[in-house]
């Protein structure tokens, strides 16, 4: 085998090309290939280097608030401060680690997800098309190129047919560039080799038949340097919204800090580094240190319960989205059904044939209706189950768990209905040879091949949807068949029309021209695809979470209304077919729209002015979609949703999600786990910013009304970095509510801080100030030290928190039930860890030295752990009268 990279692939001849690399058009042997994958590697190419860790580590330094905290350190120590600044400091960099930490395990995790999603290709090996990891591809396959895929390795072409691909990505070019198997000019730059195609490229039009000369890093793509992917940054509107806010909230903190210096030194007669110590401890209460780390954190463990899901986000920001969806646009075959096809009726002229059998197994049997004589029919049948069988790319195989198809299910139904009606596919194969195709596509709905008939003359077989090959008879001729096919589509199967035309002259190509006339129609054949169970009950919970669903098939409009049917879409479901799309106009679509849950014989283009009539009428729309045409809709949508297992990669690539399944029950989970993600978000924020407005109106008030501080700055560190984090985490691995999918969609622009949110922030601020104060001045009175009584307000903060935090855990449901008592593991280890972690703070000697605390008497705890019980019983009664009141829409049950 002859492989270096001066070898002028693009000027030789394919057959040349193929001899030089050891392999033929049926491909390599499986074993041959796997020396080749141990020879030559993997096809992929080296992952590019990660950040530098010592940068990521630095970055996380880089904040307003760090340079206060810095800033402040220096000035503790110069005022000889030293324990302060040592605490300081070290809080600094124990935050630096978390985030960094957190940062890091956050992208790790997202990730290993995207490798669910690692591109395949078809390649033919032992002359069987097979479907590998393109990872896994070696110079000498044969691969198997179509429209949407992304080439997997670069490779001259031994067999095009209206290919055309997209080399942006090589050569700037945004034209597709048509490509054919003819060798091109030795002396040409890599845009002119249209014999060849390039790895990363994407397939626009057409199929083609190539044989692998580079893989890896041996690719053009692979000696491009530096064009490797780049790490993508956990970040979202929410996460950058969230991000904006701290940012100019911690400006207009450190503002109000400056003034309440100047304050505490002009009126109040501090000493400048009393009043200096004051101002900090008041900036690190009121900033939110832990939380944008937090809902990061809550953002990717989203990301993770989709995947487990089988819903794999490519774009971070659906994670949000998702949750706010109010409409999911779904295809038919496959998402809705299980495209399990079965061949169930032939209508031909005259008769009409029963299939039985089950799956693809080809044993069944032919009878014919109406008591005709079964023999007759089936001899009347020939030509329509031979064209079934020729005009076919897939191919039966029986796997170890049965038969299973290669290809198309639908086509692979018509080759088990072919071997039940007693033909051996690849003897008819061999004896009708194939020269030429038009593939099938989703915009003219048929599919067309050229054959050599057994006597030497040519002959075309069509197959598709029957108005398509109608169109091409005669109007006389098309007689009864039309309402033929929708008498069976009513019944909820798939049609499909077949035609044949004899060719006057042998030819070697074919053009849609050939298909004008003399096309004589055979028959119908007719498929069921039972709908999928769990769409059944993903349908429903859609509809009690008030999520409309519109299906929108290529199919016809009868099959597809009756599977709608079947599905419950609607009460009475409503359908509109792509002509009368193409007959109204936008604002009438618009205000339509509503009403209509099934689009049927629609092409691809129609998604892209269905979703914008939905966004006009405020809708957040998710589509499903799998072909190249289906990408401008993808984008288009809220969130773009392509399958893993039949999608192109051109629709993957589109889209924000990829179902691993293609199952449309997967879609509502994702929603599910958004709109949980959602309100995790919301209770991360609720419980944090009130203890922050806590601690900053307690260190006000003191510098204001001029008595003592009830907590450090270093105190305020600890109970902001380790009591809220630890307790916010918690509330990121919050279960769903019982209630997520029984409550409609979020208003898409509602702010993250809803009125009833707002209210529970400032209540709460007021209620940990009060139990602050009241705490601290209690134990003054009662002739404790400034240390003890410092002491019991960080716990009784502390406390209040974790209380708070099972009042929180239930937004829109009661808290106090044996479920919101027993807690989740991660709510329980969380409670316990910040137990523990309180008790040495109070207790350990060297934490009394570094806090300047004091361990304190039983009663004191109880005390302390009794203000709590009344908080949690307080808030309780709180979200009994608000909902009573009715004040907050989404108390409302
Ligand atoms: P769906 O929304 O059900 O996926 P498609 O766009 O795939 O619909 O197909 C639309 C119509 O095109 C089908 O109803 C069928 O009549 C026809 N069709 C689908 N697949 C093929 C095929 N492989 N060959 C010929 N015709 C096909
Ligand atoms: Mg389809």
């Amino acid at each position: 085998m002859r492989l270096d990279d001066e070898l002028a692939w693009h000027a030789m001849e394919a057959e040349e090309a193929l001899a030089s690399l050891d392999s033929r058009r049926a491909g390599l042997d499986q074993e041959e290939a796997r020396q080749r994958r141990a020879r030559f590697g993997p096809n992929s190419l080296p992952p590019p280097p990660p950040p530098n860790p010592l940068f990521r580590l630095l970055a996380q330094f880089n904040s307003a608030l760090i340079y206060f905290l810095l800033a402040a350190a220096a000035a503790a120590l110069m005022l000889g401060h030293l324990v302060d600044a040592a605490v300081v400091l070290f809080v600094v960099l124990i935050n630096a680690l978390v985030g960094f930490a957190q940062e890091g395990k956050a992208e790790r995790a997202l990730g290993a997800i995207r490798d669910l999603i690692a591109p395949h290709a078809t390649v033919l090996r032992d002359g069987a098309r097979q479907t590998v990891a393109a990872s896994d591809v070696v110079p000498g396959d044969v691969v198997l190129l179509e429209a949407g895929d992304r080439v997997p390795a670069d490779m001259r072409i031994v067999r095009a047919r209206g290919l055309t691909i997209d080399e942006a990505l090589l050569t700037g070019e945004s034209v597709a560039a048509d490509k054919h198997e003819a060798a091109v000019a030795a002396e040409s730059s890599l845009g002119e080799h249209r014999s060849m195609a390039f790895s990363g490229t994407l397939v626009a039009a057409g199929q083609a038949t190539g044989v692998v000369t580079a893989t890896g890093s041996r690719t053009q793509i692979g000696h491009i340097s530096g064009l490797v992917q780049s790490v993508e940054k956990v970040t979202t509107p929410l996460l950058r919204q969230i991000n904006s806010f701290a940012r100019r909230f911690t400006a207009l903190v450190l503002v109000g800090a400056a003034l309440l210096f100047i304050f505490a030194v002009l009126i109040r007669d501090y000493d400048w580094s009393d009043a200096l110590i004051a101002v900090v401890a008041l900036a690190v209460g009121a900033i939110p240190e832990g939380l944008p780390a937090v809902i990061t954190i809550t953002l990717a463990i989203g990301v993770q319960r989709m995947a487990a899901r089988k819903a794999v986000i490519r774009k971070l920001p659906a994670v949000e989205t998702l949750g706010a969806t109010s409409v999911i646009c779904t295809d038919k075959t496959g998402t809705l059904t299980r495209n399990e096809m079965t061949a169930r009726r032939i209508v031909i002229a005259g008769h009409e044939i029963r299939v039985s059998g089950s799956g693809y197994v080809p044993e069944g049997a032919l009878t014919a209706e109406n008591d005709d004589d079964d023999t007759a029919a089936i001899a009347t049948a020939s030509p329509i189950i031979r064209a079934a069988l020729l005009c076919n790319d897939a191919r039966l195989r029986q796997g170890e768990a049965g038969w299973i198809v290669e290809g198309d299910p639908m086509e692979g139904a018509l080759v088990a209905l072919a071997m039940k009606a007693g033909l051996n596919p690849d003897h008819v194969r061999d004896e009708w040879l194939r020269l030429d195709e038009i593939p099938f596509d989703a915009m003219h709905r048929f599919m067309a091949t050229l054959h050599r008939a057994p006597d030497g003359g040519g002959v075309i077989m069509i197959k598709g949807a029957p108005e398509a090959l109608l169109d091409m008879i005669p109007a006389g001729d098309r007689s009864g068949w039309a309402a033929r096919a929708a008498m069976a589509a009513a019944a909820g199967e798939r049609v499909l029309g077949f035609g044949m035309k004899q060719l006057a002259a042998p030819q070697n190509d074919l053009s849609f021209d050939d298909l004008g006339k003399g096309v004589e129609f055979l028959g119908l054949i007719g498929f069921i695809d039972p709908p999928r169970e769990e769409a059944l009950t993903a349908i429903a919970q859609c509809r009690s979470a008030g999520i409309a669903v519109k299906m929108i098939t290529g199919d016809h409009v009868a099959t597809a209304l009756a599977i709608a049917r079947q599905l419950d879409l609607a009460d009475d479901p409503q359908a509109m077919t792509g002509a009368e799309l193409d007959a109204i106009s936008d604002d009438d679509l618009a205000t339509a729209i509503a009403d209509i849950s099934v689009f049927a014989r629609t092409s691809p283009e129609h998604k892209l002015r269905i979703i914008r009539a939905l966004q006009t009428s405020g809708a957040i729309v998710a589509m499903t979609g799998d072909g190249v045409n289906d990408a401008p809709a993808l984008k288009q949508a809220d969130v773009g949703t392509a399958m893993g297992l039949k999608g192109t990669e051109a629709a993957r690539e589109a889209a924000h999600m990829v179902l691993l399944d293609d199952n449309f029950a997967s879609i509502v989970a994702a929603v599910q786990e958004g709109r949980t993600v959602h309100d995790n978000i919301r209770k991360v924020i609720a419980l944090t910013l009130p203890t922050d407005g806590g601690e900053m109106l307690v260190i006000v008030l003191a510098i204001l009304l001029d008595f003592a501080l009830p907590m450090t700055a270093t105190q305020i560190l600890w109970i902001n970095l380790v009591t809220a984090v630890t307790l916010g985490l918690v509330l990121a691995f919050e279960p769903a509510e019982p209630g997520v999918m029984c409550r409609p969609p979020r208003a898409a622009d509602a702010p993250l801080l809803s009125p009833f949110l707002l209210w529970r922030v400032v209540l709460l601020s007021l209620l940990f100030t009060a139990m602050s104060l009241g705490v601290f001045f209690h134990a003054l009175d009662s002739g404790r030290g400034i240390e003890t009584a410092r002491t019991m307000v960080v716990n009784m903060v502390a406390v209040a928190e974790i209380f708070y935090m099972f009042s929180v855990r239930y937004l829109h449901m009661r808290s106090l039930t044996w479920r919101g008592a027993l807690g989740t593991p991660a709510v329980l280890w969380a409670v316990g860890g910040v137990v523990a972690s309180q008790l040495v703070f109070t207790y350990a000697p060297f934490m009394n030295d570094i806090f300047e605390t004091r361990p304190l008497d039983v009663q004191d705890g109880l005390l302390i752990i009794g203000i709590g019980v009344v908080l949690l019983l307080f808030l309780e009664m709180e979200k009994l009268l608000m909902r009573r009141l009715g004040w907050f829409a989404e108390l409302k049950p």
